[in-house]
């Protein structure tokens, strides 16, 4: 009896222990059906029913919902030149193709978040090196570049290479295609918001980026607008949805199959 008491106390003593351990988060409320009354159904919901997109007949053709910018006709219904000019790329075969001095080409329709898809080819004539083979550039609402790049045996500085988001992430790996094949980019972008202070993201601005299907940015935190020269943080400004922006880097830089789905 004098054994069991004393189990007991050590007991007690222990719980008392716990309970000075526990969280200091108050439990969760009983559920309202009780422990044993839970049933699959319980944590099932159902409406509203997800909608419905018809997809495209590959993963790179457009599903319905999305807006497509560019199949291989007409330019000038989405997009114009830098001052809302016609734009002097040339479609040629169905490819979008950037014309030296041109400037960038830029959407009509100004986007927020999005998920895009473009495909772009570099030149199979290889020219140049470094940032001066293959440049072009995705920019997302016309501030954030994703870099085009000829990147296959093309050394140059690692944030600066296919894939990367220009001078801020280099890409996970370096999956390029050869100079002259197409390449896709699935990206996820998320746009930044703006609290009272104007020149700071209340949120900032993430990117997600697939490079021929495999990841190469995973839900990257952009620290400002891209810069050729500068620290990207001096350069925030209150901004709000914008154009996607395809860069003249010089070089005849191909695009084709452009849609792009608001989120
Ligand atoms: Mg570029």
């Amino acid at each position: 009896m004098k054994k069991l008491l004393t189990i007991t106390l050590m007991l007690g003593a222990c719980s008392y222990c716990f309970a000075q351990n526990a969280p200091v988060t108050p439990p969760p409320p009983a559920h309202p059906s009780g422990p044993d009354k839970m049933i699959p159904g319980m944590t099932e919901i159902w409406d509203p029913e997800v909608k419905i997109v018809e997809p495209g007949k590959t993963n790179s053709e457009a599903p319905a919902d999305a807006i497509v910018l560019f199949n291989g006709g007409d330019i000038n219904s989405e997009w114009t030149d830098s001052k809302g000019n016609p734009s002097k790329w040339i479609v040629q075969d169905g490819e979008l193709v950037c014309v030296r001095g041109s400037g960038v080409i830029q959407s009509k329709r100004k986007f927020g978040s999005v998920q895009l898809h473009v495909e772009w080819k570099t030149p199979s004539e290889v020219k140049g090196d470094s940032q001066g083979r293959g440049n072009s550039g995705v920019f997302l609402q016309g501030l954030y570049e994703v870099q085009v790049l000829d990147s296959y045996n093309n050394r140059t500085y690692r944030n600066g290479q296919a894939g990367s988001l220009y001078k801020q992430y280099a890409p996970l790996v370096n999956v390029s295609r050869k100079p002259g094949e197409w390449q896709a980019y699935d990206i996820i972008y998320t746009a930044p918001t703006f609290g009272a202070d104007t020149t700071v993201y209340a949120t900032p601005p993430r990117v997600t980026v697939l490079h021929n299907g495999v990841l190469v940015q995973n839900n990257v935190v952009l620290r400002g607008p891209t810069e050729y020269i500068g620290i990207p943080e001096y350069f925030i400004k209150v901004h709000g949805p914008g154009s996607l922006i395809l860069q003249d880097h010089g070089n005849p830089v191909a695009y084709r199959n452009i849609w792009i789905r608001e989120l």
